[in-house]
């Protein structure tokens, strides 16, 4: 083993003693730090300063009680967390999570991925993310706003347009924001922008909704280009129908290429003939029913149930934009059979680590979430900016800034794995590029 490995192993043997129990926290802390590996040879600073065993740690970690009255009039009691993990490079910014699944190691995962993926848009964001076991599916309008209300009671002693700003995430959209924002409103008696994602009437920004998925394409975009390919006439298949599946498949389509699959957690849906998006987004966003309907109104088109099955379908594109490990070696692998050219996570960690083996050592080009799903957050920046100056931009300008933003990314990832020796690999090359700044400001901030 050779010295930075020692180091790695030391602080993960220490890392895995204090953080028991959580494997999505530590699948993605040992995968940072695996890639970090020539950058503690180059920069033994990092190690002697600390910065290493200081970043695996959160600053602040908040968990509370959430009870609220469902329709029924029975009190209900769920679990809030907000995870404040670094704020070396500015106020934390994270989404908010609300699904049955979430714990405290889920959110540690999600708002330490958070920190590199900030730090990569070039933009002054922290890292942090937070959210609940609450699960609004199958809610009333009225319960999840109670609960939302509830949520809030508590959360707002922790956030500010300048401390913490939270977003949306999986369960966490348009309507829930609003009831957010509402009840921190009530309780603080301020108008700020301490939140994003928020409705164009009271704050949004233009392009914020479609802000991931369209940048995730940018970035498949901007990596076909570099490899002398295009876009256009591309199959692609994209798991999940929320947010982030749907403005993918909306830029992938305008980009000429042809969506066949879509899915959510109960089942997917393949259309020879390309996916109506018309259809997904009547059925997800204003009916929220299952996306089973949609053969209904396509009758050529099927429905299988389970959501793993998607990976089997042939295309040339696969966007992951549902949940964390949804791609597995046996589907990579299946993937890799199919003739992939390319994975771009929409996801944060859709493929675990030993799908992520398959697509690297068969050459795919393979887009790791930090990077390719970073157009959302820095969007949620660009909503910060116009907030702080009291003005709007238009679509088409908040658009041009989030296009050049993923190229930039794009460029920054690819050209940093070149200098510290690991060509095309877009995993090391974005979580070096993304550790640097922010273990620059630590070092430079001293031990706090
Ligand atoms: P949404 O809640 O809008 O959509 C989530 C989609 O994924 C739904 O179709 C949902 O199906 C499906 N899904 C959720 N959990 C599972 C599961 N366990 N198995 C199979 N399918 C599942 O969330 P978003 O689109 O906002 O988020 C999707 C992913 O993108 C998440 O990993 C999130 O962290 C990431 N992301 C989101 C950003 C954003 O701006 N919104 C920014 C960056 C990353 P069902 O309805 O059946 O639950």
């Amino acid at each position: 083993m050779g010295a930075s490995q020692q180091i790695i192993h030391e602080i993960m043997g220490r890392f895995a003693k204090r953080n028991p129990n959580e494997p999505e926290f530590h699948q993605a802390v040992l995968e940072v730090l695996e890639s970090l590996e020539p950058v503690i040879e180059k920069h033994p600073e990092f190690v002697k300063s600390g910065v290493l065993k200081r970043i695996v740690e959160p600053e602040r970690q908040i968990i509370f009680r959430v009870p609220w009255v469902d329709d029924n009039g029975e009190v209900q009691v769920n679990r809030g967390f907000r995870v404040q993990f670094n704020s070396a490079i500015g106020p934390y910014k994270g989404g908010l999570r609300f699904h049955p699944s979430v714990n405290l190691g889920i959110i540690k995962f999600l708002g330490f991925e958070q920190i590199f993926k900030n730090s990569l848009t070039g933009l002054p964001i922290g890292g942090g993310k937070g959210g609940s076991d609450f699960d609004p599916k199958g809610k009333s309008d009225g319960e999840v706003m109670r609960f939302c209300q509830s949520f809030m009671a508590e959360l707002y002693r922790h956030i500010g347009a300048d401390v913490d700003v939270p977003a949306g995430d999986i369960g966490v959209g348009a309507r829930e924001i609003g009831y957010l924002y509402g009840q921190y409103k009530k309780l603080t008696g301020l108008y700020t922008g301490v939140f994003t994602g928020k409705g164009l009437t009271y704050g949004g920004s233009l392009a914020r909704t479609q802000a991931t998925g369209f940048g995730l394409v940018y970035f498949v975009d901007e990596m076909l280009k570099a490899n002398n390919h295009t876009i256009a006439d591309k199959t692609v298949v994209i798991s999940g129908s929320g947010n982030v599946a749907i403005y993918a498949a909306e830029k992938a389509g305008q980009l000429g290429a042809k969506i066949v699959a879509m899915s959510d957690s109960d089942g997917y849906i393949y259309d020879a003939d390309g996916i109506n998006l018309d259809t997904v987004k009547r059925l997800k966003e204003v009916e929220r029913k299952r996306i089973s309907g949609y053969c209904e109104y396509h009758p050529t088109s099927e429905y299988f149930t389970g959501s793993q099955g998607i990976w089997s379908i042939k295309c040339d594109i696969a966007l992951p934009c549902a949940t964390q490990n949804e791609i597995n070696e046996e589907s990579a692998l299946k993937m890799v059979g199919n003739g992939v050219m390319v994975v771009a996570e929409g996801a944060n960690m859709p493929s675990t680590p030993e799908a992520v083996k398959v697509f690297q050592s068969n050459n795919l080009l393979f887009g790791p979430a930090k990077a390719a799903n970073a157009g959302g957050v820095a969007t949620s920046a660009l909503e910060m900016s116009q907030n702080s100056m009291r003005c709007s931009w238009t679509f088409d300008e908040v658009d041009a800034k989030l296009k050049e933003i993923m190229k930039n990314i794009y460029h920054t990832a690819s050209q940093v794995a070149r200098e510290y020796g690991h060509e095309g690999n877009l995993v090391t090359g974005a979580n070096i590029a993304g550790f640097l700044k922010v273990a620059n400001a630590m070092m430079a901030q001293g031990v706090v």
